[in-house]
């Protein structure tokens, strides 16, 4: 099988093209794939033509395809990519007044077994390549005109997966995504979001190149943490807070903690008042998100007044938004990336 140039960084471009291939065609492949997003080596014509079909004869692009496009009535679109081994992903694009948000997954699947995400009952079928992290950006950026003069693009790594266990590709990815001489998007405007992963959150923090971090805390007891996101057995709140704690931020970066909110399990006030206390003295905000219903979740969506009162005992403290849903009509929201046919 053809080998996929999408991914790769200079000094692999440079590997494949060979030494007595001088530099500089590294970087004019390496700006034509992700500068230029070329989706076809043909298209390449700053390289010479010989070393063009050369290339051509072993190795592809490799951008992903759409097996299917879902529209949303409020202006959301849910693609279903197909990779290179026949396997499916999604991304979400947002279309908003000011901005366009892109969600784009960093699994195939998910190993983490939340009890109110649909991607879990996936499970894990594979961590997605540096190049199909990438990949998912070009096509729907491409398909949706994102690029370009004045792009006013934000990345969030919120789709199927968890970013924290694929850290490699996904550090790798955002190198190129934020490189002026790759995609050249802004490194304020890529957020990962982690359900909490806790020793990976240092190794993120270690990295020059990284994308903001937001961290799922989901419940405001470890009981209860526990029992709806099964791995935090594992990784104890406790220790979760403090790597937040010690997490480098930059001047301009503050945290961000997602808070799904279930009818009746995790909304009270009291909920809202020990949210507050775990994050004092963290440079944060929270975002709210009312549970997206879906079969399977066995858990309800609580009145807009109830989301309302959560808001305002947690806003006293920090800023707290709420998270309004897209594309709920084509299973395109938080934690409804299953691959619904809707
Ligand atoms: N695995 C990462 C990335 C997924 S991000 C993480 O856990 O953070 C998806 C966000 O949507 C997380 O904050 C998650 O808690 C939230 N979410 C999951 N299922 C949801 C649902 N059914 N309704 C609303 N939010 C959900």
């Amino acid at each position: 099988m053809p080998q996929a140039l999408l991914g790769m960084e200079v000094s692999e471009i440079q590997e494949i093209l060979g030494p007595e291939q001088p530099e500089y065609r590294a970087r004019q492949l390496y700006e034509a794939l992700y500068h230029s997003q070329a989706t076809d080596l043909i298209q390449i014509t700053t390289l010479p033509g010989t070393l063009r079909d050369r290339l051509a004869s072993n190795h592809t692009v490799g951008q992903p395809t759409a097996e299917r496009r879902y529209e949303s009535s409020d202006g959301t679109r849910r693609y279903l990519l197909l990779l290179d081994d026949g396997r499916t992903v999604e991304t979400v694009w947002m279309p908003e007044q000011t901005r366009d948000t892109l969600c784009v997954s960093s699994q195939v699947g998910c190993p983490v077994d939340c009890k109110f995400c649909m991607t879990a009952l996936m499970g894990l079928e594979r961590n997605l390549t540096a190049g199909e992290i990438v990949g998912q950006v070009l096509y729907v950026a491409r398909d949706n005109g994102l690029l370009g003069e004045g792009s006013r693009l934000n990345i969030v790594m919120m789709g199927m997966g968890e970013p924290l266990l694929n850290l490699a590709n996904v550090v790798k990815a955002t190198r190129i995504l934020v490189d002026p001489q790759g995609v050249g998007l802004s490194e304020k405007r890529i957020t990962l979001s982690t359900a909490g992963i806790v020793p990976k959150i240092a190794e993120l923090g270690a990295e020059p190149v990284r994308p903001k971090l937001a961290v799922s805390l989901n419940a405001s007891t470890e009981e209860m943490r526990q029992e709806l996101m099964p791995i935090t057995r594992k990784y104890h709140l406790k220790d979760l807070l403090e790597a937040c704690r010690a997490f480098p931020l930059r001047p301009w970066e503050k945290l961000t903690f997602e808070y799904v909110l279930l009818k009746g399990v995790n909304d009270t006030d009291a909920d809202a008042r020990r949210v507050v206390k775990l994050l004092a003295n963290l440079n944060c905000k929270v975002n709210l998100i009312a549970l997206n219903p879906g079969p399977g979740i066995p858990f309800e969506t609580p009145e807009p007044e109830r989301v309302q009162s959560f808001q305002a005992l947690v806003r006293r403290a920090m800023p707290c938004f709420i998270r309004k849903p897209r594309g709920l009509d084509i299973f395109a929201a938080c934690g409804q990336l299953k691959r619904n046919q809707g």
